[in-house]
């Protein structure tokens, strides 16, 4: 499994480059160094092996705590420190760590720890297979993250058929994501058992779209795993192309529908370049389904999401949780290896259910299956996806209501033609005798969700209706 291989590739003590960031890079033997300490230091403080959480930003050490982890048998919670505190506050009450790595094991100490030269070896793998690997947190409808369980079953079968899909060996992969978001399993793990080098692109960065272009040109990146979004912006510059990333050969996209206008614009860019959609949402670890675009798309229909990983079925389902006829919509439905142990506590258990006997998890995504392809129409429910951020509305209007302030609220994502979030407006209602902003009321909200979930925010009077009685949303955004 997995952690054999990273095993394996470790041991070798590499002088090849492991992992850069913003101008630093550490060699595969340095980080068997740093895993090796970080290991034993688990080992004899987490004896029950208590699930550890790791927080930070994409410093070294987040990576080789994972992997730490996992070989010493213990699941990781990874937490990016953009989150607000309130919110991590409640991310570390639903897990009970014994160990925060980053936060009661401070950063200074863990680095000391993991720079220590006289490092013991590891001889033992401690994970089994119906283990959780990771714990990652995504929006919860209920206003408080909810954890995602994957076992390591789960993320092996994900990263073998990523194996199969990519091909890549020894390359060059950015990365996009924080690592408290599931595209980053991808790079994250993609690196380690093709032995590449994982490039990553810091939130500092991120705020420089200059810096990003340095990093890009410098990375000499052959593979990327991304956001549509992501890559949205980069081709607003006419100088992304193959002079800036002349080894650019793969872009694994996942997590938003991928328009043919991406597609288009980077063939223009860039010779030769592989391009696949994939498609998963994280409780079934990371992506499920794959298709390779070869050439410009020039037809009407839809880019495909894909076929499914051998591991895993498709279902499309009415209503009654009858399968429809091929090529009509209805829900897609999930059951195999990728579908994950669920989540933490029992917060909506309701979408992992049983289907046929097995266990399956109902996506809320509304797709069609035609020759055997799956395509992603849209979602059913008020959840979005938003620069590549997966959020649910009411999330972010159970927070609002948290401000004591606030008497009413709904918040609202405005789609261009695309069907595509360009913003979210938050409608709010004050409460009688109150005298608050917007301004005021974004910058409390801000201590509460994550900057990419602070809507904009419009206090209004009253809402519109509309004939059955309910909040005339459309109504809303045409008056904002
Ligand atoms: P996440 O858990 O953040 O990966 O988000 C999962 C959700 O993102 C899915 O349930 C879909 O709604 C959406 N999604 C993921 N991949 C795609 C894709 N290739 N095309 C369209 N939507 C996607």
């Amino acid at each position: 499994m997995i952690l054999d291989d990273i095993l394996k590739i470790l041991k070798k003590r590499l002088s090849d480059k492991a992992y850069t960031l913003d101008n630093e890079s550490y060699s595969y033997k340095q980080l068997y160094k740093f895993v090796c300490n970080i290991y034993h230091f688990l080992l004899k403080e987490n004896k029950e092996k208590r699930p550890v959480v790791v927080y930070g930003h994409k410093e070294i050490y987040m990576k080789a705590s994972f992997i730490a982890c996992s070989l010493a048998g213990m699941t990781y919670i990874p937490i990016d420190e953009s989150i607000p505190n309130s919110r991590v506050e409640q991310i570390i009450k639903q897990v009970n760590p014994l160990l925060s790595i980053g936060k009661n094991i401070s950063k200074e100490k863990i680095y000391e720890i993991m720079n220590e030269e006289n490092y013991s070896e590891i001889h033992n793998i401690y994970l089994k297979p119906d283990d959780i690997y990771y714990i990652i947190f995504t929006s919860g409808s209920t206003g408080v993250p909810k954890g995602v369980k994957v076992t390591y079953k789960n993320l092996d079968s994900c990263i073998e058929w990523l194996k199969n899909i990519t091909k890549i060996d020894k390359g060059v992969i950015i990365n996009q994501a924080n690592f408290s978001f599931d595209l980053s399993v991808a790079d994250l793990y993609l690196s380690l058992v093709s032995q590449s080098e994982h490039f990553i692109i810091s939130n500092d960065t991120m705020l420089d779209f200059n810096k990003i272009f340095e990093q890009l040109n410098k990375s000499n990146a052959n593979f990327m795993v991304a956001t549509p979004s992501f890559v949205d912006l980069l081709l607003l510059d006419k100088s992304f192309n193959s002079k800036l990333m002349p080894n650019l050969h793969t872009i694994l996209f996942c997590g938003e529908k991928l328009l043919k206008t991406t597609v288009n614009k980077l063939y223009s860019r860039f010779n030769d370049i592989k391009i696949i959609n994939s498609y998963g949402p994280t409780e079934c670890t990371f992506a499920v389904t794959s298709y390779e675009i070869n050439n410009y798309m020039d037809n009407d229909e839809n880019i495909p999401v894909g076929v499914t990983k051998k591991d895993v079925n498709i279902y499309i389902i009415d209503e009654n949780r009858n399968v429809v006829e091929e090529g009509k919509i209805g829900e897609i439905l999930i059951t195999g290896e990728s579908v994950s142990d669920g989540y933490l506590g029992d917060i909506q258990k309701s979408s992992f259910i049983q289907y046929d006997g097995v266990k399956a998890y109902l996506t809320g995504d509304l797709g069609y299956i035609k020759n055997g392809v799956l395509y992603y129409k849209e979602r059913k429910d008020k959840q979005i996806k938003f620069k590549g951020y997966r959020i649910e509305l009411t999330d972010i209007e159970n927070n609002i209501r948290k401000l004591n302030y606030i008497d009413k609220v709904i918040a609202v994502a405005n789609k261009n033609k695309d069907n595509k979030v360009i913003n979210i407006v938050a409608f709010v209602i004050l409460k009688e005798n109150i005298n608050k902003s917007e301004l005021e009321i974004r910058y409390d909200l801000k201590k509460k969700i994550p900057e990419y979930m602070c809507p904009k925010i419009k206090i209004v009077s009253s809402f519109p209706l509309n004939n059955n009685g309910k909040c005339d949303e459309k109504k809303l955004l045409e008056e904002f």
